[in-house]
């Protein structure tokens, strides 16, 4: 069991940072910590737990260049994305402390009595995240949560723990209170593992691979835990013979490479109808080919590395060289580097048309009409996202109805939104985050009947 974790800047391999890595020990002292904190955080008033998460949106606004740029280092991302992702945090802070108003139950008048339903808060929650989106996804889960009036413990990915050690300095910076949100960074067999298997942790919300989401989810059913579970996907972007074919082509290449395609959401199944798949693709092509791809700092840059080798190599095993395909430029190394890939003419269930790849390759798949587009849209067992590409308002409304993933766009490829639900369907995941009913999500509901007649 490794002691340490090392993180390392995946544009250049440097060592940006050597972290201890928790033990299930670590874990269990901080449970102890966090239900302290918890036990007086569900008791303050919510103008009070409202104003000290707005204190805390606005220290992480202070501090928006200072964590982007740790973002780039340990993550490789591009530094406009990365100032995003800082900005996102602050956003559902902000957000989540206007929910704390609206959790209020509700009171029944009724025969013999009033009837109460309380909304409680579950207690400590334990967040395990991925690094992809290592700043952000942490923040859909721990914001609300806080604002529910919960504790919070979340385990970082071992490539990714230092914009959450540096989140949870500047929580305290802003007057949250000691150990109600803390970081533990560690392997996820280990300090992962050790917050499922916790009596002491109400909820796991677990962002990551559809494989681990499983195996947490089955070691979870022992105590019967809450859960909510983000996987993966291998999502559609599904073009209509009569869409504009010109802007669907133009907005399919950073549907699939933001963020080097390291994006639950990323549309890397490119169902195009067979009258304009060779149009598409004569358009799709340059402008794959133009992607510039390099320093993450550079405001110039559309995509960063890898985030590891080991996703350099699994993202190489889907791609053989002699494939058919599309290919645009990138750095040599050092740093984990794979050019975007447009892979055609593949058959429609090999392996890199219906897994999750996790890096910047898409396929292009032609159909015949709107019955083989949703034939083939459903084929993978995921369902997170999809876009719709027509300018037919009936058949939009028809394929977003037969699409079976939580979200879907129509002429856009917009999935995420703060204040709107996201989730999936399938084994893209379970349950929902974001939107106004995110902190529900973090409470135990509780009717009470108090009798008039006695
Ligand atoms: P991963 O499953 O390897 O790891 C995710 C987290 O789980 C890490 O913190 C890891 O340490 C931890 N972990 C690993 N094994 C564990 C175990 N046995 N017990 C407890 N914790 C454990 O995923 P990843 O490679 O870090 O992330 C990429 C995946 O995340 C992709 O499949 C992607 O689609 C998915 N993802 C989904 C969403 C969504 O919202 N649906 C968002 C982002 C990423």
């Amino acid at each position: 069991m490794p002691t340490e974790l090392r993180v390392l800047n995946p544009a250049t391999e440097e060592l940006v940072a050597t972290v201890p890595a928790a033990t299930p020990a670590d874990v269990d002292a901080a449970v102890a910590r966090a239900a302290t904190a918890q036990t007086a955080w569900a008791a303050a008033a919510p103008a009070d737990r409202a104003r000290l998460l707005r204190r805390f949106a606005a220290v992480v606004d202070a501090h928006t260049e200072e964590l982007a740029l740790l973002e780039v280092r340990e993550a490789g991302h591009t530094i406009g994305n990365a100032r995003w992702e800082a900005g996102n945090v602050r956003d559902l802070l902000d957000y989540a402390a206007g929910g704390v108003e609206r959790l209020n139950g509700r009171q029944i008048p009724v025969p013999g009595g009033l009837d109460v339903t309380l909304l409680e808060p579950l207690g400590v929650i334990g967040v395990i995240a991925p690094w992809n989106f290592p700043m952000p996804i942490a923040a859909w889960a721990f914001a609300p949560a806080l604002a529910a009036g919960n504790a919070v413990l979340l385990k970082p990915a071992e490539t990714t723990p230092l914009t959450a050690l540096r989140l949870a300095e500047l929580a305290l910076e802003a007057g949250l209170p000691a150990h109600l949100l803390q970081v533990l960074p560690g392997e996820g067999p280990v300090a992962g593992n050790a917050l499922v298997e916790h009596p002491g942790v109400a909820k796991i919300v677990f962002t990551g691979s559809t494989r681990t989401g499983k195996t947490i989810m089955a070691r979870a059913a022992d105590q019967v835990k809450r859960l909510t579970l983000e996987l993966g996907g291998k999502s559609p972007n599904i073009v209509f013979a009569d869409a504009d074919v010109e802007a669907a082509a133009a907005a399919a290449p950073m549907a699939f490479l933001d963020n080097s395609g390291q994006d639950c959401c990323a549309r890397t199944r490119i169902l195009v109808q067979r009258a304009v798949h060779d149009r598409f693709l004569e358009l799709l092509a340059p402008a794959v080919e133009a992607t510039v791809v390099g320093d993450p700092l550079d405001e110039r840059t559309q995509m960063g590395p890898l985030i590891s080798r080991a996703q350099l190599d699994r993202v190489r095993s889907y791609v053989p060289e002699t494939a058919e395909a599309v290919r645009g430029k990138a750095p040599e190394g050092p740093g984990f580097w794979f050019p975007p890939t447009v892979l055609t003419g593949v058959p429609e269930d090999a392996p890199c048309a219906v897994e999750e790849i996790f890096g910047p390759v898409a396929v292009v798949l032609p159909f015949e009409d709107e019955a083989d587009a949703i034939r083939l849209a459903n084929a993978t067992p995921y369902g997170l996202s999809g876009s719709i590409w027509t300018r037919d308002v009936g058949r939009a409304l028809r394929a977003s109805r037969a699409v079976r993933a939580g979200n879907l766009s129509v002429n856009s490829h917009s999935s995420v939104r703060y204040w709107t639900p996201f989730g999936g369907f399938r084994q893209s995941g379970l349950g929902r985050e974001l939107g106004p009913d995110a902190l529900t999500a973090f409470t135990e509901t509780k009717n009470v009947f108090i009798s008039t007649e006695g």
